[in-house]
């Protein structure tokens, strides 16, 4: 069984046909990669999955269930967590206060700590913990947000394009936080343009174009396909 499965998804603006039939399954344990031109839907079907967006037609299960017709909170309930891509971090706390709102709804006390402390070292926020995060590097903002999104502990992990405008070693270090979260049990879907990124995490690649899914494999059967070229080319002329 798959752990999320989206089944004829369909969502409009206005005339504009954003969702367009997607079937997507996504299996317990995988690093998934959804790529794609800019307004291919993206962030859209992420927005569908978590349930900000109804679908005007189609289903999403999760866990085998179907989650359709339930609001953001109740699928975060059952283990899904997003990660978007405007960091929303509270900038005024402390790095370590803003882990701490996010924990306390798990943790009291001692204990309450020392998962902050252990969060703290995974995202390499150790000597930061004191500072605004309003005061932290892009990068470093980033890993705060991932932190945030994992402190639920979530089955699935959704990433919106969480290397945009990190260095390629910054970049490298956010693969390998995704990996190690992968060999914990957590599965993830990750939406990314650096392909660096995506052939260090990812285990599956979909495409997405016009709102379809265009392409999936592997990242070398991806790479090597020239219609996805294609449809990269297409942009940078546009
Ligand atoms: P991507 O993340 O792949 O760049 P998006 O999902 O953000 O693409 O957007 C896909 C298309 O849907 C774009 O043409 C965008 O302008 C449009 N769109 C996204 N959100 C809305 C909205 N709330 N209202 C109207 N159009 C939207
Ligand atoms: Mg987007």
């Amino acid at each position: 069984m798959p752990l999320l499965e989206l089944r004829a998804l369909n969502k409009h603006f206005g005339g504009l046909h954003v969702t367009n039939s997607v079937d997507l399954a996504l299996q317990s344990g995988e690093i998934h990669c959804l790529i794609g031109p800019n307004g291919a839907g993206k962030s859209t079907l992420f927005r569908l999955i978590l349930g900000e967006y109804q679908p005007g037609s189609g289903d999403i299960y999760f866990a085998g269930d179907n989650v359709t017709a339930l609001k953001p909170f109740a699928r975060i309930h059952r283990g899904l967590s997003v990660k978007f891509q405007v960091p929303g971090v509270f900038k005024g706390l402390s790095v370590r206060q803003n882990l701490e709102t996010a924990l306390q709804r798990l943790h009291r006390g001692a204990e309450l700590a020392d998962e902050i402390d252990r969060l703290l070292v995974f995202l390499g926020l150790e000597a930061e913990q004191g500072q605004a995060a309003g005061n932290l590097s892009h990068g470093q903002k980033q890993w705060l947000e991932i932190g945030m999104a994992i402190s639920l502990r979530p089955r699935l992990l959704l990433l919106d394009e969480p290397t945009a405008g990190m260095s390629p070693e910054e970049t490298h270090a956010t693969g390998e936080m995704v990996r190690r979260l992968n060999a914990d049990g957590m599965t993830v879907l990750a939406i990314e343009h650096d392909m660096a990124f995506v052939r260090q995490v990812a285990q599956k690649v979909t495409v997405l174009h016009l709102g379809q899914v265009f392409a999936q494999g592997s990242i070398d059967e991806i790479v090597a396909d020239e219609r996805v070229a294609a449809i990269y080319l297409g942009q940078a002329h546009a």
